[in-house]
């Protein structure tokens, strides 16, 4: 069963109806899902989560999927918290630093979260044919998900993502195709082609429960500080339902009275060459326009223009946080860096979160004594690494002293 009750529009606050396709609201917007949060309190407690075992499905009150056997599963587990003591060290920082390892999802990345969730719900609602554009994680998500659940998926990236990305999808029977353009042109050949193709679109926030899904994240870090919320969530914000998704589940939380009303700072963290959330946030505006010749090697976080904007700048403000942009340069040095001192090799888009932790510390924003937590999206095993060369001959004598 699911305690959804209906869907509302997130900027004009239009109902719609539940058990039917939705896609954007008529005023363009992403929709929310609603539930019947008193009867979802009354149906679950701390210690019943507690026994169960890990994975999303363990917030199945919290999530609009009604029949068991729609909620499709690839072993998904809780990510863990890690702690940074080389760092909190170096830094001085009398807090903590902590990353949430997102790596560790099936498929690779918190894509899978969002994914999971909307390819179960369209399985539900009896759809057999999913399109979206992606820089990657998100369609390797979806075809994984999409397989398992036996539906079809077209996918299409710009030209220039990293093969692995373009074979993972292929392999986990996703149609992919690479087009000469970012991924805002991929998307509107997904939204061109859906009464011709037959397909539904599944673009970010375009289509309801990915932000149930990514939800999981917020009451996943709920549960494991022992329901007692961080002082900063550093997100790296491309599309931002990640940080859309959380915000919405601590309201939830604290609707059913197991949080306070206590929120962490929300930090969406964007690169220098892809920041339109950050000058929107700097300039004070509700929405952010499309930001010209977008680049940044950190794939995720190169979204020009998103749909949810507002979504993530109102989150953003109501929490007291910022927006901060992080020169790509020091992106890859980071990465480089904290896989040395900590043996933990982030994605860039994690590491940028780093940067930008390292930044509001030196200018005040976020105090040493803060607990924060830097979120790890996906595994850095995806990314190009710096290459290695060195060599022994063994047919000739081997010169230990240089080791
Ligand atoms: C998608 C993605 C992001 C951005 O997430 P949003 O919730 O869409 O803002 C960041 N990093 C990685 C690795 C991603 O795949």
């Amino acid at each position: 069963m699911t305690f959804l009750t209906h869907l509302e529009c997130s900027y004009t606050g239009e109902r719609y109806d539940a058990g039917k396709v939705h896609g954007l609201s008529a005023a363009g917007k992403p929709l929310l899902v609603r539930y019947d949060l008193a009867a979802l309190g009354r149906a679950v407690s701390k210690e019943q989560l507690a026994q169960r075992t890990d994975g999303f499905w363990r917030y199945h009150e919290f999530l609009p999927v009604a029949r068991a056997e729609n909620r499709i599963s690839l072993g998904e587990v809780m990510t863990p918290l890690i702690r940074m003591p080389h760092s909190e060290k170096a830094l001085g920082v009398s807090g903590e630093i902590i990353v949430k390892d997102e790596g560790r999802l099936p498929t690779g990345s918190f894509k899978a979260r969002g994914l999971c969730v909307a390819v179960s719900m369209a399985k539900e609602l009896g759809l057999n044919h999913l399109a979206m554009p992606t820089n990657g994680n998100a369609g390797a998500a979806m075809a994984a998900y999409a397989s398992a659940a036996g539906m079809k998926t077209t996918i299409f990236c710009p030209d220039d993502t990293p093969a692995v990305n373009v074979e993972e999808i292929a392999l986990q029977g996703g149609d992919v195709y690479r087009v000469n353009g970012l991924i805002n042109d991929c998307g509107k050949i997904v939204g061109e082609g859906k009464e011709a193709a037959g397909w539904f679109d599944v673009s970010t926030l375009k289509e309801p429960y990915r932000i149930e899904g990514k939800k999981t994240m917020g009451l996943e870090l709920a549960e494991q500080l022992g329901w007692e919320l961080p002082d900063a969530i550093f997100y790296p914000t491309g599309g931002g339902t990640g940080l859309i998704g959380m915000w919405k589940a601590f309201d939830e939380l604290e609707a059913i009275g197991w949080i306070g009303s206590k929120r962490p700072k929300m930090i969406a963290v964007q690169a220098k060459g892809c920041a339109p959330i950050v000058k929107a946030w700097e300039d004070g505006e509700e929405h952010a326009p499309l930001w010209e010749n977008a680049w940044t090697a950190a794939a995720g976080i190169r979204v020009p223009i998103a749909v949810g904007d507002f979504l993530i700048l109102r989150a953003v403000r109501a929490s007291d946080g910022f927006a901060i942009a992080v020169e790509e340069e020091e992106i890859f040095a980071t990465r480089d860096a904290i896989a040395r001192e900590e043996g933990l090799l982030l994605c860039p888009e994690g590491a940028a979160t780093y940067v930008a932790f390292e930044q509001s510390l030196k200018d005040g924003r976020i105090s040493k004594s803060d607990r924060v937590i830097l979120y790890n999206c996906a595994t850095g095993l995806k990314y190009p690494m710096p290459s290695v060369d060195k060599f022994i001959d063994r047919t000739k004598p081997v010169d230990y002293e240089r080791f």
